[in-house]
């Protein structure tokens, strides 16, 4: 089980980074990976905190989350040998630090400037150009650092999307359960609680994070880090990752113009938790109040995508047993799901 030793989450922390290294037994130097907007946001609150504490650091400017940057930043973690490598960003940025350390065997901290997803907490990374079109589990953070007052700055639409990719669990524990019940796959309460609890305080506290509140952005911080730790107490993502899961990764590969993850996972639960006879309008309306998408519309993707996406999202990982059985849904019934739900018109 790896877990984070140290958790900051708050109002100014990022300005701790240094304190919080240096208390982890970090001395010598460090390696900042950041993209080219956030260094001026954070980036150099960063290597300021870093200073300060006694420690040199380097900065490597992360384009885009490919095999080929993770490549690129692992020969920089050969070369300048850092003790720690500092992810400062959002889910791009922190994927290809997360996998570019892990390989290095070099430990990573992490410190979201965005809430988009709970990639940006968990061990689990997710970049195209990987075998396997879904996450997969990497190495944990050594330790969190997440800004509030940074993380409200950022687009109103990648919180939106990380309270999609939060209430997921409502349908994603179900499917795990599900699984255990007929597939006898290893279920833990614990985990499946811990993640059912996200997503409750998400649809609990909607109107806090729809409004940008101090508490709001807080919550949904606590909530995506949570999961992080939901998954590595399970030892693998199944807490976090349902049919609705498997569904947006289906999506991704058919529609020319995907939404993000979370935004399409949240459509995803709708329609999953349809299936499990589960209270899908409470999603709806949750998803609503946030402001995140609800429709293919909102989506910005092509009704016959989504169906598509449903008719061939139990394909994507078929030893993840789902609500979407082992042959998947027949396009008329992915089609009356979508428009029961109201996913497309
Ligand atoms: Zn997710």
């Amino acid at each position: 089980m790896q877990l984070p030793r140290e958790v900051l989450v708050g109002n100014g922390v990022a300005k701790s980074v240094g304190e919080t290294v240096t208390r982890l037994g970090f001395r010598g130097s460090a390696l900042i990976v950041t993209g080219p907007k956030v260094i001026t946001i954070a980036g150099e609150i960063v290597t300021e905190s870093l200073r300060e504490s006694g420690i040199e650091s380097s900065t490597i400017i992360v384009e885009k989350a490919t095999t080929e940057e993770v490549s690129r930043i692992e020969n920089e973690i050969h070369r300048a040998r850092p003790d720690v490598v500092l992810a400062v960003g959002g889910g791009k940025d922190i994927d290809t630090a997360k996998l570019s350390s892990m390989k290095s065997r070099t430990r990573f901290v992490s410190v979201p400037t965005a809430a988009s997803h709970d990639g940006i907490a968990s061990a689990v990374v997710s970049m195209k150009g990987l075998e396997r079109p879904y996450s997969q589990m990497a190495h944990a953070p050594i330790a969190i650092i997440a800004d509030t007052s940074i993380i409200a700055k950022s687009p109103y639409r990648l919180i939106a999307s990380g309270c999609g990719d939060v209430v997921a669990k409502y349908t994603a524990v179900r499917d795990w359960k599900l699984a255990h019940r007929i597939k006898n796959e290893y279920y833990g309460d614990y985990a499946a609680e811990l993640a059912l609890m996200s997503s409750r305080l998400v649809i609990k506290n909607a109107h806090d994070i729809r409004t940008v509140s101090d508490s709001g952005v807080s919550t949904l911080v606590e909530a995506l880090i949570s999961c992080g730790v939901a998954m590595s107490i399970a030892g693998t993502s199944r807490p976090c990752s349902g049919a609705e899961h498997l569904f947006s990764h289906a999506l991704t590969m058919i529609a020319p113009k995907p939404a993000m993850h979370g935004e399409q996972c949240g459509v995803g639960t709708i329609m999953c938790a349809y299936l499990h006879g589960a209270n899908w309008e409470l999603i709806q309306d949750v998803l609503h109040r946030v402001g995140a998408p609800t429709t293919a519309k909102e989506l910005g993707v092509e009704s016959e995508h989504i169906v598509e996406a449903l008719t061939r999202a139990h394909s994507m990982r078929p030893e993840r047993y789902t609500i979407l059985g082992e042959s998947g849904l027949t396009k008329e019934a992915a089609h009356r799901v979508a428009s029961l739900t109201g996913v497309i018109g």
